[in-house]
Formats: structure tokens, C-alpha cells, sequence
């Protein structure tokens, strides 16, 4: 069974060499009465978050997300076929996503965070990403925390990626403003000509984010959708309008960082009367199947479209997920074990 391996704790930015690829001998027997089930692994979801799950283990982050262990295969988001099962409510042959090692097999118990595949017209790799946790944390974070309305001004960050493009385009769908940042004028350009951004900028050359934003905003910000943090929060700090609202989605920028950065225009808060929220995706996996709802016309209609960055092979895992830091992956990144 061929596994990528996490070597030790990783501190600062994580290095190809701290995974290890490795052929291990494992027991892939579904135990009687366990409620187990045997799975081929197919596709791999290459999830920011798995940095977090890197680190030693820290009492404030160790609620959402409990640290790998070292020496032991990693694990995230994938998309897996069922070859044996003892759970009552999986058979062979059904296709599910959740949570499941990186390695060829698994045998895991499947929990309140994995789901069974039910609509297979649509391409299979977007459970890793569209139609799995990075869609659910784009649908929750903008219905639920930016609460929006027709005709207010959206803004995202990290927008190209796996939970930004889908973003853009419900505000879109809503009728919003959406201006997007990303850190290539690739991305630009599919923000712009793919996902029907109203404007989009590289903040790796902008001088000033804070006139990049008032370039686009020039009224301010009712909604920004947050993915990075850092300067780029600073900056919309001083441009959100009065009762905005900020969902603090994630801060890819500072997982890296040894400490954080801090903010230094959070006062606006409370002048502006902003509502800033973080949110965590599995609270709201309960609301999933309202989720398809929405969300499968809009695709198979090709009103929504998703760019996905494929990785052939298990072995180039490790320098996939790395790559997400450098912003290497040119939309939802995901590594393919098996097509079938
Ligand atoms: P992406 O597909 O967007 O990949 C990460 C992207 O982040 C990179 O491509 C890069 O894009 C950008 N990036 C990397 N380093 C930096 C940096 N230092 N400063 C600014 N941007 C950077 O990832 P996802 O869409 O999967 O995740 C987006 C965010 O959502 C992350 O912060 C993640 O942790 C968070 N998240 C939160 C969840 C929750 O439950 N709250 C659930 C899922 C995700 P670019 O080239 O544009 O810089």
C-alpha cells in the first residue's frame, strides 16, 4: 500500500522532504462486526488546513484540527470507491468522500463527515473540491456568515482557488458586485474571462493594496469574503462600508508564520459596525443536500465552472500540497491515486 508519510512536525514553510512516500505492507481486512469499510482510493483533495495538521500540537488550534502523527500516513479530503464492506449502509461498488489516508487503501469508519456518491453525471473529482468541503465552505461562508444581498459589493480573496472561484460566482448568481485578488495575472485573467469576475488585480504588483481596493471599490466593500489575512485584511479594513460584513473563512498567509502578523486597522470594527465571523465548513454538513440542490443545475446548466489543477499520481502529492503555499496550484488542487 503506497502512503505519503509525514517525517516529523514542521515549523515555518513545509518542505517536499517533509513527506515521505514509502510502500508499506498493512493490513487491509475489514474486521467482522466493525463497521469498517475497505477503499480504493481515487482522488486526493490538497487542502491548506493539512498545513495546520503539520505543526506540533498546540492547545488553540488542537479543537480544529488534531496534529498528524508523525512517522504515520497523512490524511485529508478524498474521493474513494468501497472494494469491501461491514457498515450496513455501504455496499461495494458505492462511491463516497471524506476523510481518508493518502495512500492507495484505506479502512476507515465512516463518520458524520463522509458521504456517499449519489450523482455521477458530473465529473467524479469535484467531490475533492466543487462538490465536496471546498464547496460547502463556499456555500456556508457566503449564505450563512456574509449574509448578501442583491446588488452589494463582494469582494474575495485567494479567489482563483477552490473555495474563492465558487464564491465569486454565487455572488455573481446573487447579483453582486464581485471584484477578486490572486497572485498571478493568470489567475486574473480566469477570474475575469471564466468566472465572470467584475474585475479582478494581482496583489503581488500592487504597490498599495488600499489603492487597488478603492480602485475597484470606489464606494467600499459590503462583503469580503476572507481567505489570506495579513496586509491584504489591513487594507480592507479601510475600505469596508458601514455594516459590513466579513467572513473570516481562512488565512493561508499566516500558517507559515512561526507568529502571527498583526492587524493593525481593526478598530474600524466598530466604527463601521462590522460584523466579522470566522466559520468552521463541518458545522454546517447537515445543510449538504441543500447544497446539491442548488448547486448541480448550476453546473450541469454550465452556469457554474470549476478550474481544477490535477496531479498524476500519488508520488507527486507532497510537492502538490506544498505548492498550494506558493500559490503553484491554478485553481482546486487534487491529486489522482486511480481513475477507476
Ligand atoms: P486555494 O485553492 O485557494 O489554494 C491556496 C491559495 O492561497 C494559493 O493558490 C495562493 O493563491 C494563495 N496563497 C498562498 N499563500 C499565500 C499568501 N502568503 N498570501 C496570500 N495568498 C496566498 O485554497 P482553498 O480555496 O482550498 O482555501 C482557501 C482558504 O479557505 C484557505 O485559507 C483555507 O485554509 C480556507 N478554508 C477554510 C475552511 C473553513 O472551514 N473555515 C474550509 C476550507 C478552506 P494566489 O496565487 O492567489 O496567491
Amino acid at each position: 500500500n503506497k502512503q505519503v508519510i509525514l517525517r516529523d512536525y514542521v515549523t515555518g514553510f513545509p518542505k517536499e522532504s517533509d513527506l515521505i512516500f514509502n510502500d508499506a505492507t498493512v493490513d487491509l481486512s475489514v474486521p467482522a462486526g466493525s463497521n469498517k469499510v475497505l477503499l480504493k482510493n481515487l482522488f486526493l483533495s490538497c487542502d491548506p488546513y493539512m498545513r495546520i495538521r503539520m505543526s506540533k500540537p498546540d492547545p488553540s488550534t488542537a479543537a480544529l484540527a488534531l496534529p498528524y502523527t508523525p512517522g504515520q500516513p497523512i490524511y485529508g479530503y478524498g474521493v474513494s470507491r468501497v472494494i469491501d464492506s461491514g457498515h450496513p449502509d455501504y455496499k461495494k461498488g458505492d462511491l463516497l468522500w471524506g476523510i481518508v489516508g493518502w495512500e492507495e487503501y484505506s479502512v476507515i469508519n465512516p463518520t458524520s463527515s463522509c458521504f456517499k456518491i449519489l450523482h455521477t453525471d458530473v465529473p467524479l473529482s469535484y467531490y475533492t473540491g466543487l462538490l465536496g468541503m471546498a464547496g460547502m465552505t463556499a456555500y456556508s461562508g457566503f449564505y450563512e456568515i456574509c449574509t448578501p444581498k442583491k446588488g452589494e459589493t463582494v469582494f474575495v480573496s485567494a479567489a482563483s482557488g477552490a473555495v474563492g472561484q465558487l464564491v465569486g460566482q454565487l455572488a455573481k448568481i446573487m447579483g453582486c458586485y464581485v471584484v477578486g485578488s490572486a497572485g498571478s495575472n493568470e489567475k486574473v485573467d480566469l477570474l475575469k474571462n471564466k468566472f465572470g469576475f467584475d474585475e479582478a488585480f494581482n496583489y503581488k504588483e500592487e504597490k498599495d493594496l488600499n489603492a487597488a481596493l478603492k480602485r475597484c471599490f470606489p464606494e467600499g466593500i459590503d462583503i469580503y469574503f476572507e481567505n489570506v489575512g495579513g496586509k491584504m485584511l489591513d487594507a480592507v479594513l479601510l475600505n469596508m462600508k458601514l455594516n459590513g460584513r466579513i467572513a473570516v473563512c481562512g488565512m493561508i498567509s499566516q500558517y507559515n508564520l512561526e507568529e502571527q502578523e498583526g492587524v493593525r486597522n481593526l478598530s474600524t470594527v466598530i466604527y463601521k459596525r462590522i460584523r466579522l465571523q470566522g466559520f468552521v465548513v463541518s458545522d454546517y454538513y447537515h445543510k449538504y443536500s441543500n447544497f446539491l440542490e442548488l448547486v448541480l443545475p448550476y453546473i450541469r446548466e454550465g452556469k457554474i465552472t470549476y478550474v481544477e489543477d490535477v496531479a498524476e499520481g500519488l508520488e507527486k502529492g507532497p510537492s502538490a500540497l506544498i505548492g498550494l503555499f506558493h500559490g503553484k496550484n491554478v485553481g482546486k488542487q487534487l491529486i489522482v491515486v486511480a481513475r477507476e
